[in-house]
């Protein structure tokens, strides 16, 4: 199973959410519906986020991808030592993030 991270457009005019349900600050702007690596439909996590708090999610679920491939590079390498395949990936992948 893997992560997934959906924002979603709000509708004023349907949902009038007071508050990020991230932060507990701002005004909210996007639905968020979140499923960490590994955990079934019954963990995803949905909510209204303020912009900033989307951007956050989407780092968090950066800097989780990152954990998760150093974790998948490490158990291959151990495997297979010339493969280079996941941290050629990695590196393509978050080259301009990282
Ligand atoms: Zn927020």
């Amino acid at each position: 199973m893997t992560a997934s991270l959906h924002i979603l457009t709000l509708d004023p005019t349907h949902e009038k959410p007071e508050r990020c349900q991230v932060c507990w600050a701002n005004q909210p702007a996007f639905i968020y519906e979140w499923r960490p690596l590994g955990l079934g439909e019954s963990k995803t996590m949905r909510g209204f986020c303020c912009p900033e708090c989307a951007i956050e999610l989407v780092r968090d679920m950066r800097a989780s991808e990152i954990h998760e491939w150093a974790g998948e590079e490490g158990a291959v390498n151990a495997e297979v030592p010339d493969f280079m395949g996941p941290h050629d990936h990695k590196v393509s992948a978050f080259a301009a993030t990282e």
